[in-house]
């Protein structure tokens, strides 16, 4: 295939490294045009050390002098540039035919809109986003002929067992495993003192701070659900969750004659990474093969929304409509960023969310301007909340 050129927005990342570990196998394919970071630049700097690529990014901008001088003492003809503005500019630059989507949070909605509207190969694992902004999303996508190449390793799985020519024919429903995140079978009562760091030991997957609580309360697998809604345009009664706790299958596609398609493998981001950048290719990724013998049994079960209300939440934000999942999202990076901080406990995180969409249950989202606004008052209204609660 061709060689393609890689604006890799959220190198630092947990998914950013994991896709520098695919791109790193396959010179002869790939090449690093621009990687972003949000204000770690020494991490940043030593990326670019080893990729030289075309352009660097800081969006923290306090961080870009310091990102100018480390790429001048290291001799680089690497460009620095700073901001969301910064991150536009190489989401759309003509000299990038892909970018990855590997930013935390909403603050990776505009760039992944640019990309988007630019017509790039878009590899998404930027969920938040889809979230905010999943029909302007869907939109630039159509209006921009972009490719969009789902890595969330669930959407990744049903995009593979879809029909291949992108219809929906003869589609039932959409099965998305879970696998349930470090505290699955325990009862509510159980969950009052978990601390951070018991929060982010996920059995399974080694992965970013944010998404790794997200999956301890099963908010993880809400987003994705509403995710599943804007990608696949299936309507939310035909998404449903299960719990599968070894993470092997990564989800399923149920069709009216009752054939269910599944996409299996060992729980590592890569496979779904070189899925996304080599489309309709198939790369070596460095994942080792399945060892079905040794794994011996998957086992399933259903979901318990009584200990882990979050899926539930995003499941009626969806029905709400009228932005109401722009407003859960919204108080869910606040939330979680409360908890990491030590300002919220575990089960603060649904109580917190349920609160903030009390108050605020939706709003204007016509544009990208109207959901920024939706966003930035969710998370003036959950912050308020935890202030009142401190007192
Ligand atoms: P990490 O926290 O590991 O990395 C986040 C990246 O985003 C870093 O490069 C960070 O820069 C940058 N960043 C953080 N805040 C901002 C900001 N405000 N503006 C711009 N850039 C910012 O996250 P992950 O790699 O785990 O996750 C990235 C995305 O992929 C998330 O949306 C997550 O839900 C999704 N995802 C992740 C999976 C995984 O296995 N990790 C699996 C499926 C989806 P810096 O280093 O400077 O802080
Ligand atoms: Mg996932």
């Amino acid at each position: 295939g061709p060689v393609r050129t890689i604006a890799l927005l959220g190198a630092t990342g947990s998914i950013g490294g994991s896709t520098l570990d695919v791109v790193a196998r396959h010179p002869d394919r790939f090449r690093v045009g621009a990687l972003s970071a949000h204000s770690r630049v020494e991490e940043l700097l030593s990326l670019c050390a080893r990729f030289r690529p075309e352009a660097a990014v800081v969006t923290d901008p306090a961080a870009w002098p310091a990102l100018r001088e480390g790429l001048r003492a290291l001799g680089l003809a690497t460009r620095a540039l700073a901001g969301q503005e910064g991150l536009q500019e190489v989401a759309a630059d003509p000299s990038n035919d892909t970018v990855v989507a590997a930013i935390v949070g909403a603050a990776g909605v505009a760039s992944t809109l640019a990309a988007a509207r630019a017509g790039k190969r878009l590899l998404l694992a930027n969920k938040e986003s889809v979230v905010l902004a999943g029909e302007l999303l869907v939109q630039a996508v159509r209006e921009g002929d972009a490719t969009l190449l789902p890595v969330d390793s669930e959407h990744n799985a049903i995009f593979q067992c879809l029909p291949a020519d992108g219809s929906r024919q003869g589609v039932r429903r959409l099965l998305l495993t879970a696998s349930g995140g470090p505290f699955r079978g325990r009862r509510r009562e159980q969950l009052a003192d978990i601390s951070p760091d018991q929060a982010c030991a996920h059995p399974n997957w080694s992965m970013g701070r944010k998404i790794s609580v997200d999956s301890a309360t099963l908010m993880n697998k809400g987003l994705e659900v509403i995710e599943a809604r804007h990608l696949f345009g299936l309507p939310p009664e035909a998404i449903e969750v299960v719990v599968h706790p070894q993470s092997v299958i990564h989800s399923l596609v149920d069709y009216v004659d009752g054939s269910v398609l599944a996409q299996l493998g060992n729980p590592d981001m890569r496979t779904a990474l070189a899925h996304g950048l080599a489309w309709p290719e198939r790369i070596e990724s460095g994942v080792a093969p399945l060892d079905l013998a040794a794994l011996a049994r998957f086992d399933f079960e259903r979901p318990d929304h009584e200990a882990f209300p979050c899926l539930g939440l995003a499941y009626r934000a969806l029905a709400a409509g009228r932005g109401a999942t722009a407003v859960l999202n919204a108080a869910n990076e606040v939330a979680v960023s409360a908890f990491l901080q030590g300002r919220l406990a575990f089960l603060g995180i649904p109580d917190l969310i349920q609160a903030s969409l009390d108050v605020l249950p939706g709003g204007l989202t016509d544009s990208l301007d109207e959901l920024l606004a939706l966003d930035a008052q969710a998370r003036r209204v959950a912050e308020s909340l935890i202030d009142r609660g401190r007192r």
